[in-house]
């Protein structure tokens, strides 16, 4: 049971963000239950690993405007735009001299929740045929990065009660998002 509110506070915390129009970050940390919280080293571990794959997957010039890539500042921007940052403040300044900046802004946010609420959906789909068992891997490992698996079971009701709860929730927040985009097409 612990598992699964570690997961609705999780969600519950993204659809909050989301709902305060700022972009989710993902914390996916993966925590099956409150003890293990506080062995923090698979979790340093896991994102030191993480950081070392993004620098490597990071081209050394921008595809775009050939210039040599500033490792932290234009990882963000080449993670997420697919260009460097120079280039991403290049193309942010001729919309605002456009006037457009705004509605482009707004329409990227709105996109971006919901690429969000779509993983918050697959994840609840995937939650649903575990039939309230779930496996959670914990990184336990200090210097290696070591799997363990914890289980847990829920009742049947409370089972049915989260699925439903989180789609209709789920649902709410498209809604809005959907009505927030129409709004903004429609000042076009
Ligand atoms: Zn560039």
């Amino acid at each position: 049971m612990a598992g699964y509110s570690k997961e609705a506070e999780r969600q519950n915390k993204a659809l909050a963000d989301l709902m305060a129009g700022r972009e989710h970050e993902k914390e996916y940390v993966q925590v099956g239950y409150e003890g293990k919280q506080e062995n923090l080293g698979g979790k340093t571990r896991e994102s030191e690993l993480s950081e070392v794959m993004q620098s490597v997957r990071m081209p050394l010039f921008c595809p775009k405007c050939d210039k040599a890539m500033k490792k932290k500042l234009d990882d963000k921007f080449w993670r997420t735009q697919g260009h460097c940052f120079d280039c991403q403040v290049d193309i942010e300044n001729k919309l605002r001299i456009k006037g457009e900046f705004d509605n482009w802004a707004q329409l990227k946010m709105l996109n971006n929740q919901k690429a969000y609420l779509k993983d918050l959906e697959q994840s609840i789909d995937e939650f649903e045929t575990t039939g309230g068992k779930k496996e959670w891997l914990n990184n336990v490992g200090v210097n290696t990065p070591e799997l363990e698996a914890e289980k847990w079971e829920m009742g049947e009701k409370e089972f049915e009660n989260q699925i439903t709860e989180a789609r209709k929730f789920i649902q709410d927040a498209k809604d809005k998002v959907e009505q927030f985009e129409k709004q903004i097409q429609g000042d076009k």
